[in-house]
């Protein structure tokens, strides 16, 4: 599938739509997830323009992926959610309920998670 620069994270990065971020540096963005479901949830971006963890995977340069982990293990320290810990989801697809087609990490903490699947 190729990348859609009209999708709502693109507009985040680009500064048309509002979002409340956490972290920003050259490879990554963080913001919180408008519609949480978590104390803490929040979503990790690389600024590049990928659709999937499947592309990022195979696409991206050694210094975006790099980059990239580090913004997601730096934005959980950063939260206080390291010690007690979270969980990170990236959904992929169609069968993985991906909403939105730009590569993402959701930060998921704040509580005892429940399971890690439903249905
Ligand atoms: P996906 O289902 O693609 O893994 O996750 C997309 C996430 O983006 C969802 O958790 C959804 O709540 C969040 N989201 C959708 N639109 C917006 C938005 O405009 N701003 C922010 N901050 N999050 C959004």
């Amino acid at each position: 599938m190729p990348y859609d620069d009209n999708n709502i994270f693109a507009k985040i990065l680009r500064g048309e739509i509002p979002a409340k971020k956490v972290h920003e540096d050259d490879h990554a963005v963080a913001f919180h997830d408008l519609y949480a479901k978590a104390p803490v949830h929040v979503l990790v971006i690389p600024k590049g323009k990928y659709v999937s963890i499947d592309d990022f995977g195979a696409n991206a340069s050694d210094a975006e992926i790099a980059g990239f982990y580090r913004a997601v293990a730096k934005v959980a320290k950063d939260l206080g959610l390291s010690d007690a810990g979270f969980r990170t989801i990236a959904n992929t697809g169609l069968n993985g309920g991906q909403e939105v087609p730009h590569f993402h990490v959701h930060l998921l903490g704040g509580k005892k998670l429940g399971p890690m699947v439903s249905d």
